[in-house]
């Protein structure tokens, strides 16, 4: 049977029509909840069933937790194999007692030769992947200063309505009911509020990695129009991080905004 990596292999298999006969808003959301271990492919009634029973059966499709639980041990399997001192200056990091360290929204994150991440804050499942990537793959490239939207990166366009759902419209909830979200974001996580771009009402660059700044920006709502919210890439971003790896950083912030402002009601 054929393993599924991600939600995007879901969504590529369906036929994108958003009929809404699963009763999902999009197919995307469907591919998203078939992901995630809430949905299964047979709900979807136009998918072939030769595709379902390709895909289907215990264990084939593994919820994000799992997917997400195994990549780390992978990625903790070639992290041993590394010199961390050798990769400090690359990821732009320092290196201590053998131990490598970096700044990750204003936060130190040192990460030992097993791959295990030490740090004050709780780390999600969603944010060690990306880490444990970009120490690994990431950080040889320049940061030039021009942001893009995801869509404009190389690999971005088979990932920004992903990213859409999952990224920029949590986000844009979370930041239209609660107001100290940017505030939070300055002080909580060493964020700078920056000139405004793009026209926008509020422009903050987050460094969730070293070299993988983010430019959020939102619009108020205004005369009529609804609040929005985007976010924004470094051009050379993939040179620094994969795709995948961009966005699953990306998922990470808004689940991390989520739970702020749960936490403050
Ligand atoms: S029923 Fe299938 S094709 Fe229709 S919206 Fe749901 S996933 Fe998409």
């Amino acid at each position: 049977m054929a393993k599924i990596q991600n939600a995007m292999e879901i969504f590529k298999l369906l036929d994108k029509s958003n009929c809404r006969k699963c009763n999902e808003a999009t197919c995307l959301a469907f591919a998203a909840a078939v992901f995630k271990g809430a949905r299964q492919l047979s709900e979807c009634p136009t998918l072939d069933p030769q595709i379902i029973g390709r895909y289907s059966g215990s264990g084939t499709v593994k919820t994000m937790e799992q997917e997400a639980e195994e990549a780390i041990r992978q990625l903790q399997q070639e992290i041993e194999k590394i010199d961390l001192p050798s990769v400090a200056q690359r990821t732009g990091g320092t290196c201590n007692n053998g131990k490598l360290t970096l700044k990750i929204m204003g936060k130190d994150f040192s990460v030992d030769k097993k791959g295990t991440i030490f740090t004050d804050i709780h780390v999600h499942m969603w944010v060690a992947v990306p880490v444990l990537n970009y120490i690994l793959f990431g950080g040889s490239g320049k940061v030039t200063g021009n942001w893009v939207p995801l869509r404009e990166l190389k690999g971005g366009k088979d990932w920004y309505r992903l990213f859409e759902q999952r990224c920029e419209k949590p986000i844009k909830k979370v930041a239209d009911t609660y107001t100290e979200l940017f505030d939070d974001m300055v002080h909580l996580f060493g964020g700078h509020q920056v000139e405004r771009h793009f026209e926008s009402d509020i422009s903050v660059v987050l460094h969730p990695l070293p070299k993988i700044p983010v430019l959020i920006c939102y619009w108020r709502p205004d005369d009529g129009l609804g609040s929005d919210l985007h976010l924004f890439f470094d051009e050379a971003a993939e040179e620094n991080l994969n795709i995948e790896s961009i966005y699953t950083l990306g998922a990470g912030l808004a689940l991390m905004f989520e739970k702020l402002a749960h936490r403050h009601g």
